[in-house]
């Protein structure tokens, strides 16, 4: 049984439902993953399943296809356990929230589980990177409590048409998110917008180019059946690449959708391992770090 497996086993109840409590929410991610991401350990205070419930996520297509997606009631993980394992964390480590879910989906305003999250790495001086689909992070209840030198946000975004946007993950509209992201760099926080995935056909990259963003972050598209069936408008037959159970574009072809982007700062998390090589040597601002974090020094 994987790993993942393992996790949401412990997460069901004795009906074989799934308990609203989410007990694995926080992980070491090995393997593949885990050897090339800086960022291994995840914190996610929502689990089994995400209210943005997009058609090209990946955790969606791993847990549905056992019954474990729960995109319209999300488990959600105790602050208090949280507060233990924070509290044993070494100071200085990043700690990488919404890797699984997003930790900003619209349960963080009834639940507060981020907020509260948030408060105590503050205090016990752990790092978080935040990737989120939400402009909720922007909101002065949440940069209030932010802390320069420990927060790294990351705000993906798929498209800048919000009514597209709509049709395949039910986030905040991509404008918000922008201004999110806007108001962010205004305030002298580490963050990038987050091409994840970076579908060609679905960016406006004339568009993308004028918004003044200095920081961008891409993870190009992987495939599997599930994505297929569920995602549309995408010319899939460019997809030839076979790693690790999905398909992907040729380095060509990601390298061809670079160029159209002139952002100051552009990293690539990558997944094939040939490709993630290429990046890290050849194109990457930071070979020791494709998320290109911006460390500061002065807490
Ligand atoms: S926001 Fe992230 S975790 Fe949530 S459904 Fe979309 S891709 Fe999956």
């Amino acid at each position: 049984m994987s790993k993942l497996h393992k996790d949401i086993e412990k997460n069901r109840d004795f009906e074989g439902g799934i308990r609203s409590e989410y007990k694995s929410f926080y992980k070491q991610v090995k393997g593949n993953e885990g050897d090339k991401c800086k960022y291994s350990i995840r914190l996610d205070t929502y689990g089994c399943g995400c209210q943005h419930n997009c058609d090209y996520c990946y955790a969606r297509s791993l847990l549905s296809f056992r019954g474990f997606w729960n995109p319209s009631e999300p488990s959600i993980a105790d602050i208090a356990k949280i507060k233990r394992k924070i509290q044993k964390i070494p100071q200085g480590t990043i700690i990488r929230m919404g890797g699984m879910t997003d930790c900003f989906q619209p349960y963080e305003a009834e639940h507060h589980v981020t907020y509260e999250t948030i408060k105590e790495m503050n205090r016990c001086g752990i790092g978080y990177l935040i990737v989120t689909k939400s402009h909720m992070i922007a909101q002065p209840k949440y940069v209030e409590i932010l802390d320069k030198s420990l927060a790294h946000i990351q705000i993906t975004v798929t498209t800048l048409n919000d009514v597209m946007a709509l049709t395949y993950e039910k986030a905040s509209i991509p404008t918000k998110r922008i201004e999110a992201i806007r108001k962010l760099q205004d305030g002298g926080y580490d963050v990038s917008i987050r091409l994840s995935p970076l579908i060609e056909e679905f960016m406006d990259f004339n568009t993308l180019n004028s918004l003044g963003i200095k920081r961008c972050v891409v993870e190009f598209l992987r495939v599997n059946s599930w994505i297929k069936r569920w995602l549309q408008g995408v010319d899939f037959s460019r997809y030839s690449l076979k790693q690790g159970g999905y398909v992907h574009l040729p380095l060509e072809d990601k390298l061809a959708i670079l160029k159209k982007i002139k952002i100051p700062e552009v990293t690539v998390c990558e997944d094939v391992t040939e490709h993630y090589e290429f990046w890290r040597d050849n194109f990457n601002p930071n070979r020791d770090d494709c998320c290109n974090l911006k460390i500061f020094n002065e807490r």
